[in-house]
């Protein structure tokens, strides 16, 4: 609880970027701060921990997912495999586009990285609308795994995002 509200005192975040009418909580401000940052690894493999003690694997989302995801993965003693924007990935992938504020986007995971039935703990930095977050379930679905939880630092609740979402979402800060 305290370090939950040391960590939002250590957030920055940027009216108007990158587009006018967007608040942008920016994920680094958190990083630059080594006693915030030894903080918030804590927090949040302590609460894979607590939500999700079955999980096979951890899977995180390009790109603010991968300052996270690995740490968790790391002391868990689990793989940590890559969700990508297309193009990235080498070998055969998966693909899911998904719907973003102007336009779409599309990522991609390998093939054969997941072992059918595995369970997954979804890592990323924040969940806004959930187009992200829904598109990576969907990829591990496909590549044959089931996601037993979303794990975010930080929800933006307006945006209702988790609502798009089957799997739990788990969140250090809201906003
Ligand atoms: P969504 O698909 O849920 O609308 O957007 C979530 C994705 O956009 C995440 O991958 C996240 O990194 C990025 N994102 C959206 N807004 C912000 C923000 O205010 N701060 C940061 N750090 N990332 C954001």
């Amino acid at each position: 609880k305290e370090d939950i509200e040391f960590l939002k005192g250590c957030l920055k975040s940027y009216p108007d970027f990158p587009n006018k009418g967007i608040l942008f909580q920016d994920i680094f401000s958190l990083l630059s701060q080594p006693e915030a940052f030894g903080k918030l690894k804590k927090l949040l493999v302590s609460r894979a921990k607590t939500v999700a003690p079955q999980i096979d694997v951890v899977v995180g989302l390009d790109s603010r997912g991968f300052l996270f995801g690995p740490i968790i993965a790391l002391e868990l003693g689990i793989p940590f495999l890559p969700v990508r924007k297309k193009g990235k990935l080498p070998g055969k992938v998966f693909t899911e586009s998904y719907q973003l504020e102007y336009g779409e986007d599309i990522l991609e995971m390998q093939d054969g990285v997941i072992k059918e039935g595995q369970k997954a703990l979804i890592v990323d930095d924040l969940i806004a609308t959930g187009g992200t977050m829904e598109a990576a379930c969907k990829l591990v679905q496909r590549a044959g795994g089931s996601v037993s939880c979303c794990l975010v630092v930080i929800e933006l609740t307006e945006l209702r995002g988790r609502e798009k979402l089957v799997a739990p979402v788990e969140y250090l800060m809201q906003y």
